[in-house]
């Protein structure tokens, strides 16, 4: 399966291009995280920030972000609702 599929920012729905400087973004647990020690409450709490990884960028808990704006607003939304789906 190819996966050279264009993304589109999770915030503002642009489309990616060649350019990269894209950010990806997860809420919870992450599964490149070791999460031992941390109880699943806290695992929940989380946001983490993260440059572009082509390998990351496949799995479906990430959120993909256009760049700085964009993870700036992925932050505030997780800030005040605790989650990053616009309503
Ligand atoms: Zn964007």
């Amino acid at each position: 399966m190819v996966w050279d599929v264009s993304f589109t920012c999770d915030i503002c729905g642009k489309a990616k291009g060649e350019a990269n400087h894209w950010w990806m973004a997860a809420v919870g647990s992450v599964p490149c995280f070791e999460a031992d020690g941390i109880d699943d409450l806290l695992r929940e709490q989380r946001f983490t920030l993260m440059r572009w990884s082509r390998a990351d960028s496949q799995n479906p808990d990430m959120y993909h972000l256009c760049g700085q704006g964009c993870a700036m607003q992925a932050m505030e939304r997780f800030m005040t609702e605790g989650s990053l789906e616009s309503r």
